[in-house]
């Protein structure tokens, strides 16, 4: 059997200011704002389709306090 990549995200949620960029860049629509909000008051972003993650790093560029980070692992 085949093995394949499968990308998962650690997101800083926390800090997250909800400026949506890693959402509006991911070609895969694994990203969403989330109607909760953190301490410091933002909606941020939350993960909603993991598993279609391409492992692109779209969303690790995009985000100004770089609080995405993306691991790789195999089957
Ligand atoms: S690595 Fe690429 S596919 Fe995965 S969440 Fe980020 S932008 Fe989307
Ligand atoms: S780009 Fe960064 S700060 Fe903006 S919504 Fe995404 S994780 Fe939050």
């Amino acid at each position: 059997m085949s093995k394949k990549n499968k990308f998962l995200l650690k997101i800083n949620y926390e800090n997250c200011k909800g400026c949506e960029y890693c959402i509006i860049t991911c070609p895969q629509k694994v990203l969403s704002l989330s109607d909760e909000v953190n301490k410091l008051g933002y909606r941020f972003v939350k993960i909603i389709n993991q598993q279609n993650c391409n492992g692109c790093g779209r969303c690790y560029i995009m985000c100004p306090d770089y609080l995405i980070e993306i691991f790789s692992a195999t089957d």
